[in-house]
Parts: C-alpha cells; sequence; structure tokens
C-alpha cells in the first residue's frame, strides 16, 4: 500500500518538487516525488509513525510558493513512478534562499551568516551569475573563485548542496566593498559582512541613499521618506507584520509576497504615511535576494517598516556604494496579478526564464531581447546574452525588434500572433476553434483561431494623438465646446499632448487628460485599483464597425473631468467599459464562429477590474490565459514555437 500526497503546481519549474526529494534524504524517509503536468505527487513506502514526522518537517520548512495550492491525500496500490523527461534538464533559478539557507545567513555558527550570495541547488539568485549553458561552474562569473574545502565537503555530502554548481561561502565566496566620501570597508568575514549592512542600515535611517549591486540589478535604496527623489519606486517591505497596516491586501497577496518567488504585487496604500509617499498604490515586494534582504532585515531591527528602491544604472551617485567584483546579467523583475483564486505572472523574465520548451524543429526565435535556442539538444529560453552562436536553418523574430541575426532566412512575425498561440498551446486548444483578445498599450486586437492559424479579426484602430482635439471638436454637436472649456481648465494637460515629441499611446492621453503623475497603461491601472466604491459610470465608447472609438472615449473623460469626477472612478469606469466591449464582441464572434472557447493575453488584460469584468461577462464561454508563461509579451517566445 502507497501512501500518496498530492500537492497542485501550477508550474513546470522543479526547485520545490527537488527541495522536497532532498529533505527527504536529509531525513532519510523512502519516498518518491514524481511531478507532472499541474502537480506534485510524494509517493511513500513507509510507516505512518514515519510518514507523519516527514510531513509536518515539510510543512515547518518547505517555503511557500505562488505555485502551490492545498494539498491532500489517497493511498494506492500501485506504485507511481516518475518518468524522465526534458524538462528534468538542469537550468538556474533565481528566487529567493530556501528556509534551510534562510537559517544558515542568521546562524552565528554558519559559514553562511550574513554572507548575501547563499544558495543551495533548490534556491536562491542563480540565473544572474551565469554566462552560459550547460548549468556548471565553468559556465558562471564565479568560475575562477574556488570552493574552499568546507564547500567542497557539502558537494560531497549536504544533500541540499550536492554537485552545486554556485557552491560559495564567507570563506571562499565574493567579498562585498562598501564605499563613502571618506572610507571604503570590505567585507569578507562573518564579522566584516554582518557590520556592513549593519552601517547600511544605519545610514539609510539617517536618511542617506545607497546604490547597491545586486545579482538583480543595481539599486538605489532609500528611506520611504525620501521618495519624491525617485521615480518609479518600488516599495521592499522590512517588516512582514507591518505589511497589512499600510497597504491593502488579501490573503492570498499576503501570501504571494513572502512566497519564494517574492514576485512585484501591485497594492492599493492603506496607512496615511504610505498614501502620503506613493499616492493611492505601489509596487511592493518582500526582498528577493541577499544584499536586500540583509539590508531589510537590519533596518527592520532599528524599527523601519520598509525602504524604497529603484532600478538605476551602474553610474547613479549616491552617498553609499555596495558593489562587489564579479559581474552578473540581472533579469528584469517579474510582476504578478491575483484575481480571488486566480495567480499569472504579467510580464518579466526574473520567475519564468531561463525556461524548457518543447523541442520542435530546429528554428531560433527571438523576441524582447530572450531567445529560444535549442542547446544541448534541449530547447531553452533565456537572454540572448547567454547563448553562443548556433546554427540553424530559420529564425522567427518578432517585428520591430532590434536585432541584426544577418541570417538569410529571417521570418517575421507579430506580438498578437505569437501570444495567441502560446495561451492555445499551454491549454492543448490548438486543435480547436477560438476567439480571443490580445490588449495591451498599443490596442485591444479580436482575434479568431480556425484551428490552423490566428487571425486578426478586428484589428484595433490606429490612434494618433496628433489633430486629437480637432477631431473631438467636431465629433457631435457641442464638441467644440467641450475642447475649448477643457482647454480654458487645463491648458497645461492640452499643452503636454500637442508638444509630445513621442507618439503617445492611448493609455498615455487618457493619463494626461486625467492629471495621473504616471502617464501610462500602469498609471491609469493603478488609479482604477485605487476606487473604493461600488459601481462606474457609463463611458461613452461609442462603436463604429465594432471597432472602439478612441475619440469619442477621449471626449467623454474630458466631460468629466470638467464635472470635477474623481480620476479613479473614471479609470475604474474605463475599464468596465473596456470589459463590457470585450464581452460584447466576443460573444458575437463565439457566435458566428461556433466556438466557445475564449483566450485572453496582454498585459492590459491583468487587470482586477477588467479580468473579472470579463469573467463576468463570458460566464458561459471557457476563459483560458497562459500557465506557464507571463500573460504579456514575453509569451510570444513560446508561442513563436507554433507559428
Ligand atoms: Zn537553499
Ligand atoms: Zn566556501
Amino acid at each position: 500500500m502507497y501512501y500518496i500526497v498530492v500537492l497542485p503546481f501550477a508550474s513546470q519549474k522543479r526547485y520545490i518538487s527537488t527541495l522536497i526529494s532532498s529533505i527527504a534524504k536529509q531525513e532519510n524517509i523512502e519516498c518518491e516525488v514524481v511531478q507532472e503536468k499541474d502537480q506534485i505527487l510524494i509517493v511513500f513506502d513507509a510507516s505512518y509513525e514515519l510518514i507523519d514526522r516527514f510531513l509536518l518537517t515539510l510543512e515547518q520548512n518547505l517555503p511557500a510558493s505562488i505555485y502551490l495550492g492545498k494539498s491532500s491525500y489517497y493511498t494506492s496500490q500501485t506504485k507511481i513512478k516518475s518518468k524522465d523527461g526534458y524538462l528534468d534538464y538542469k537550468i538556474p533559478v533565481n528566487i529567493a534562499p530556501c528556509t534551510y539557507c534562510q537559517k544558515e545567513m542568521f546562524d552565528v555558527s554558519s559559514r553562511y551568516y550574513y554572507y548575501p550570495f547563499t544558495s543551495c541547488n533548490h534556491c536562491g539568485t542563480q540565473t544572474p551569475f551565469m554566462s552560459g549553458y550547460p548549468f556548471v561552474r565553468a559556465n558562471s562569473f564565479m568560475k575562477f573563485m574556488v570552493p574552499c574545502k568546507e564547500c567542497q565537503n557539502e558537494q560531497k555530502i549536504n544533500v541540499r548542496r550536492n554537485d552545486y554548481v554556485l557552491s560559495s561561502c564567507v570563506e571562499c565566496g565574493i567579498p562585498l566593498k562598501m564605499k563613502d566620501a571618506k572610507n571604503e570597508r570590505i567585507a569578507n568575514d562573518k564579522g566584516t559582512y554582518r557590520k556592513l549592512f549593519e552601517i547600511s542600515a544605519k545610514a539609510l535611517s539617517n536618511r542617506k541613499e545607497i546604490l547597491a549591486k545586486t545579482p538583480n540589478g543595481y539599486r538605489l535604496f532609500m528611506h520611504a521618506l525620501q521618495v519624491a527623489s525617485i521615480e518609479n519606486p518600488i516599495v521592499m517591505i522590512a517588516n512582514a507584520n507591518a505589511i497589512d497596516t499600510h497597504f491593502m491586501l488579501i490573503q492570498e497577496e499576503f501570501y504571494a509576497l513572502l512566497s519564494i518567488e517574492r514576485p512585484l504585487i501591485r497594492l492599493a496604500t492603506k496607512s496615511d504615511e504610505a498614501k502620503s509617499q506613493f499616492g493611492s498604490s505601489a509596487w511592493v515586494k518582500y526582498p528577493d535576494e541577499g544584499i536586500s534582504m540583509l539590508l531589510a532585515k537590519e533596518v527592520m531591527s532599528l524599527g523601519i517598516d520598509y525602504l524604497v528602491y529603484a532600478d538605476v544604472d551602474s553610474d547613479k551617485k549616491a552617498e553609499f556604494v555596495i558593489d562587489f567584483d564579479i559581474p552578473v546579467l540581472p533579469q528584469i523583475d517579474s510582476t504578478l496579478f491575483i484575481n480571488q483564486d486566480t495567480k499569472k505572472i504579467i510580464s518579466g523574465e526574473r520567475l519564468t526564464f531561463p525556461a524548457i520548451d518543447m523541442l520542435g524543429d530546429d528554428r531560433i526565435i527571438i523576441a524582447h531581447n530572450l531567445a529560444s535556442v535549442i542547446v544541448d539538444g534541449v530547447r531553452i529560453i533565456d537572454s540572448i546574452e547567454r547563448f553562443e552562436v548556433a546554427d540553424t536553418t530559420k529564425i522567427f523574430q518578432l517585428e520591430d525588434e532590434d536585432f541584426d541575426s544577418k541570417h538569410s532566412n529571417v521570418n517575421y512575425f507579430t506580438q498578437w500572433k505569437a501570444s495567441s498561440l502560446s495561451v492555445l498551446a499551454e491549454n492543448d486548444k490548438l486543435s480547436s476553434k477560438a476567439v480571443g483578445v490580445y490588449f495591451d498599450e498599443k490596442g485591444l486586437q479580436f482575434l479568431y483561431y480556425n484551428a490552423k492559424e490566428v487571425i486578426n479579426a478586428i484589428p484595433s484602430r490606429e490612434f494618433s494623438h496628433e489633430g486629437m482635439f480637432d477631431r473631438i471638436a467636431n465629433l457631435r454637436d457641442g464638441s467644440d465646446r467641450l475642447v475649448s472649456n477643457y482647454t480654458l481648465r487645463f491648458p497645461e494637460r492640452i499643452a503636454e499632448i500637442e508638444n509630445a515629441n513621442n507618439k503617445l499611446d492611448a493609455f498615455a492621453i487618457l493619463a494626461i487628460l486625467m492629471g495621473l503623475k504616471n502617464k501610462s497603461l500602469d498609471g491609469v491601472a493603478a488609479q482604477a485599483l485605487s476606487f473604493l466604491g461600488k459601481g462606474g459610470i457609463q463611458i461613452d465608447t461609442h462603436i463604429k464597425d465594432n471597432r472602439f472609438d478612441y475619440d469619442a472615449l477621449l471626449a467623454s473623460i474630458m466631460s468629466y473631468q470638467l464635472a470635477d469626477v474623481e480620476s479613479s472612478l473614471l479609470c475604474y469606469s474605463l475599464y468596465e467599459s473596456f470589459g463590457d466591449y470585450i464581452g460584447e464582441i466576443i460573444k458575437q464572434l463565439t457566435e458566428k464562429t461556433k466556438t466557445s472557447v475564449v483566450f485572453i493575453c496582454g498585459e492590459a488584460i491583468a487587470n482586477q477590474i477588467l479580468f473579472g469584468r470579463i469573467k463576468r461577462n463570458l460566464a458561459q464561454k471557457e476563459i483560458i490565459s497562459n500557465i506557464n508563461y507571463p500573460m504579456g509579451r514575453e509569451n510570444a517566445l513560446h508561442g513563436a514555437l507554433y507559428l
């Protein structure tokens, strides 16, 4: 009789299942860990007493993960065995340290005490230290660092660090340097690492800025009260117990913030303090790598609940600089969207890539500075910089991508086509008919998939801000008065639009017309999130030939602004209107094409209000979206395999 514990796990990533295997070996219990498409099975052949004890250890030590669901169990007469597959090919991860590594970082008797690069086979910032494939030390920026005796010994006897590629500790690892106007100090043993973070925390609490090189890029850290001095601030929580004092969040968001993945999540502000610093909402995260973690730990002991930081260039000036000598290849951080029980990665690289994909033919896919290439007989998607020149008969490249391969056979593809195919492939719907939308800051596309290819059913209307106010003035009777009244009241907004040097997208214009600080899709989405009322107001989305009339929409927004309607209510209503429009058109398309499969993708879809509205309006349909890949643009690297 086998006792089987089922852990729903909505990802192909292996770090949780391999950690469970390691813990089992550590605890000396017989079990097999089997990872299937959407779950991890732990198959025990042991006494109930042993199983109980092991499950308790697991409960205490298995980190929270955004992919993990609620566990269950059953018994079976037949043994379930794992099949070796291409997904078991070893690739690096970029997540927070696991529970065991974290314990070591705060244990003064450990060689990892205050060592910011502490990691093991199942955790830590590995990817930024890698320069290529396969995942071996010779392909890492640590190749010239020789592990100390103890580290070498651990590679043999510590199950969590068996043959670990990036072994390093305070004895043999990467020294940190800290500079200010007067001094330079080096951290290269337990005492000096700790001292460096203590001094840094003091500096932060005294309102000094710190530029820190981290594996995830250069971060300019500062006290939250100095937030006004940076653009696109990110809140880094130091005290987990204080999150809900300052921000509004549901339990799923709390668990996701503290998960080993440590994603960026947009939260509405709650305390007066947070409101005055960030406005209605902010991108928030719990520290995702060692340097940020140790800084956060030290500022917390000084009574600070959270810091802010900005991603900056290496030459940014700051009073204090934390640095180290080996190069890193940082990744773009991943943003997460949560709607009730749905968790989706919106965009970014850190949590998704490198990814292993199906082999397919020998094509190389290039988009968003990422590439999908066959290495070692395995298809890997990762940053272009981590690949060497590879042979291929054809290249598939995103149109507009700035990359010159000089290859004779380059096929250019559109974002919406590849993104749609990615959703369909991930949900095993490539042989069904389907309709769907791709929605980003550039526009809204309605798409039809005829079980062979994706066709743009209703292309989005090309939007231009040039001559926009003339068009609006001629929209209907009285529109000219609307434009002149708005111009009198908000001359600076009109000037900002008319004098724009670059092409403004529709969301940027909406944000400017409403006087938002963040003039982008993100700004409009953030403002919508801060609306606490119940229902929205009617926004004119006059539809011509089934296409959104942006001019009518903008006119509607202008008149509400003249009537002093709150921008949060306006943004909220805007998303409701988008949701209703999408619902309406998709209903028509599903009837016409006789399908009930609806796919949704694109960064703009990842919005609470819009997502909820679409689900409500299309309750009878089967709505599918990405599983392993981001909903936004990066899913194209996967989808283009099916072009
Ligand atoms: Zn670990
Ligand atoms: Zn060592």
